[in-house]
């Protein structure tokens, strides 16, 4: 066969370990494979190019994205699709794996109702891809935010403060609700808890006058002006307060061991996927086990975070 591989939307840490995977398993199979450079954007302008072994050496263990990746809007658009779809032919290429988050997954399922055969891989640091329990980058993230924390949380400590620290996961909390687990938070506010902010206030009052030296909230980012509810907290609750924004250091860095065993399984799955003329399908694991599922249901599905964990919050935090 001949296969295109793309990165697009966000970038996440473990695209590059998933592109050397789909690229040396094709190889394996005999397959032609070619890089498109800046996702759907340089399908579009034709930026294409036939990938070797040697194409993927060294990326294992990298950040980012060594095909780049970046955001085209207009690929709503029929027409634009179309451009696409005339490079492919252009280049004989058959079929097209798209790594990426859900707005990648779209983008993915729109060409296949174009009849381009097609394959998504969940590659996005929030975990937000209900097909899969766990997208390739979520792993990484989280380290980095436990390891951002953790960090805060002994300097707060040290002052007697609050820490309120966003992390990203702008339609999951899986971020807040993972990292706050583990290192300990106070509070974790995800987009399923919602902010009660009366009753944070209380709380951390509560806390303070019960002679508690210090305290954690993880919050997703959307949900609140977290500088702004570091000022109220402060005002009422008789703690310093310092608010965090983790941001964009959550997208970067080398990709951890699971993230890197997750690329290597997803990546050959689906190059396997591809000869057994299964397509227009998302892959992932579900209870450890590969699993594919029809584009169209993988974006149907509810992708809230994990309802144990929310209920053991209450009872350990
Ligand atoms: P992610 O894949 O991380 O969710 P985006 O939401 O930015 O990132 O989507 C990545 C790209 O997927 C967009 O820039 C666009 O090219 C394509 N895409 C997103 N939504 C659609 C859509 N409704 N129809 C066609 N293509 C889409």
């Amino acid at each position: 066969m001949r296969i295109g591989v793309l990165t697009s939307g966000g970038d996440a840490p473990g695209m590059n370990a998933t592109i050397r995977a789909v690229v040396r398993a094709a190889l394996a199979n005999k397959d032609q494979i070619f890089g498109i450079y800046d996702g759907y954007k340089g399908l579009v302008e034709g930026k294409i190019q036939e990938f070797t072994r040697k194409d993927v050496s060294e990326i294992l263990n990298k950040g980012g994205t060594i095909l780049g990746t970046a955001r085209l809007p207009e690929f709503e658009y029929e027409s634009v699709r179309k451009l696409a779809i005339k490079q492919l032919q252009k280049n004989d290429i058959e079929a097209l794996i798209c790594i990426g988050g859900d707005g990648t997954y779209t983008g993915a399922l729109r060409l296949h109702e174009m009849g381009i055969k097609t394959i998504g891989i969940p590659c996005t640091i929030d975990n937000d891809i209900a097909s899969s329990e766990y997208t390739i980058g979520f792993s990484t993230a989280l380290n980095t935010a436990c390891d951002a924390i953790d960090r805060l949380r002994d300097t707060s400590s040290s002052h007697q403060r609050c820490s309120i620290i966003e992390v990203m996961g702008r339609e999951c909390g899986d971020l807040a609700l993972y990292s706050g687990i583990c290192c300990g938070a106070e509070y974790i506010i995800t987009n399923e808890t919602g902010l009660d902010k009366d009753r944070l206030l209380k709380d951390l009052k509560d806390n303070r006058l019960a002679g508690r030296r210090h305290a954690i909230v993880v919050i997703s980012e959307n949900l609140a002006d977290v500088y702004q509810l570091a000022k109220e907290v402060e005002d009422y609750s008789g703690y310093e307060c310092r608010a965090t924004i983790l941001g964009y250091v959550q997208r970067g860095g080398a990709p951890t061991p699971e993230d890197r065993l997750l690329a290597a399984r997803l990546g050959k799955y689906s190059i396997d996927l591809l000869h057994e003329g299964i397509t227009g399908v998302a892959v992932g694991v579900v209870k450890n086990e590969l699993q594919y599922t029809p584009i169209e249901e993988a974006l149907a599905m509810n992708n809230s975070s994990n309802e144990e964990l929310h209920k053991l919050v209450q009872k350990i935090s």
